[in-house]
């Protein structure tokens, strides 16, 4: 292995604005293969926004996110001056081929109503040709037992409890293979007697190698799974490290604040 890995997704310089409120002041990140990188903030601190540009449900103004290789919704386009590479925007198909790599799973789960939970699996890698019918649902079956939901797939969402459904949720997320899986408060939507199972699950993927950030309020999770905490703050990091620093010796005003209000 080389001494520096390279980190499987970089951010740079990441700008972001609505109208003329700027959202993301220029965010550097790096996310290393195989972690788990909890984001904690304040409400509007920009954690949503910065997980939309990064599977570029929302388009950057200024700045990039690499993921491996490649630059999400541009290539390398011909080097200009033997030195500096232009950058060329993907088409609306390529990019959509990009963000299949990287997985999301939203608060509110979003999963199709009119769909039963196996047609919920297998509609995206059937649409973007990933995998046939037959084999999409032989996946699909597999990991819909890995959530623990081996059974219900005939079932649909409304038919389900939040925790089932967030868990048919994160199956549909590995269903594409994603490289990389974003979590958007994953739990927060979810009585408490429910959030358990979903973090069980999440749990389960990190010590399984899956690369993941997790935007969440659960700093016992944070606390456990994490090898990273980065805390945002009006769309700037204002710390970033492992848990044990970042929770434990905030050195921020601002996050022991925060830390305070959701412990
Ligand atoms: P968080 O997830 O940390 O609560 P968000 O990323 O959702 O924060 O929002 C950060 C700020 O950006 C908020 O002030 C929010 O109102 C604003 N914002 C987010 N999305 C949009 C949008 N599509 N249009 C206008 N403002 C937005
Ligand atoms: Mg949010």
């Amino acid at each position: 292995m080389n001494a520096v890995e390279e980190p499987l997704l970089r951010i740079r310089g990441l700008r972001k604005s609505f109208g003329a409120h700027t959202v993301l002041h220029g965010i550097d990140l790096d996310v290393p293969r195989g972690g788990v990188t909890v984001l904690l903030g304040p409400s509007g601190s920009g954690k949503s926004t910065l997980l939309r540009c990064i599977n570029r449900l929302e388009k950057p103004d200024a700045g990039y996110v690499a993921l491996g290789e490649e630059i999400i919704g541009y290539r390398p386009g011909p080097a200009a001056g033997g030195r500096v590479r232009v950058l060329r925007e993907l088409r609306e198909r390529e990019i959509t081929r990009q963000r299949a790599r990287i997985g999301m799973v939203f608060q509110q789960f979003n999963l199709f109503p009119h769909l039963t939970v196996l047609e919920n699996l297998i509609e995206a890698p059937v649409a973007l040709r990933q995998a046939s019918k037959s084999q999409a649902a032989a996946t699909a079956r597999e990991l819909l037992e890995r959530v623990g939901l081996a059974g219900r797939e005939s079932a649909y969402p409304k038919q389900l409890s939040g925790g089932q459904q967030q868990r048919v949720a994160i199956a549909r997320a590995l269903a594409l293979k994603p490289e990389l899986l974003l979590f958007d408060e994953p739990t927060s939507a979810l009585d408490p007697e429910l959030v358990g199972e979903v973090l069980r699950v999440i749990r389960d993927l990190a010590g399984g190698g899956m690369s993941m950030i997790v935007v969440t309020h659960e700093i016992g999770f944070a606390r456990e799974v994490a090898d990273t905490v980065v805390f945002l703050d009006g769309g700037r990091v204002l710390e970033s490290g492992r848990p044990e620093d970042v929770l434990g010796g905030a050195t921020h005003e601002r996050t022991r604040a925060f830390l305070e209000a959701v412990l």
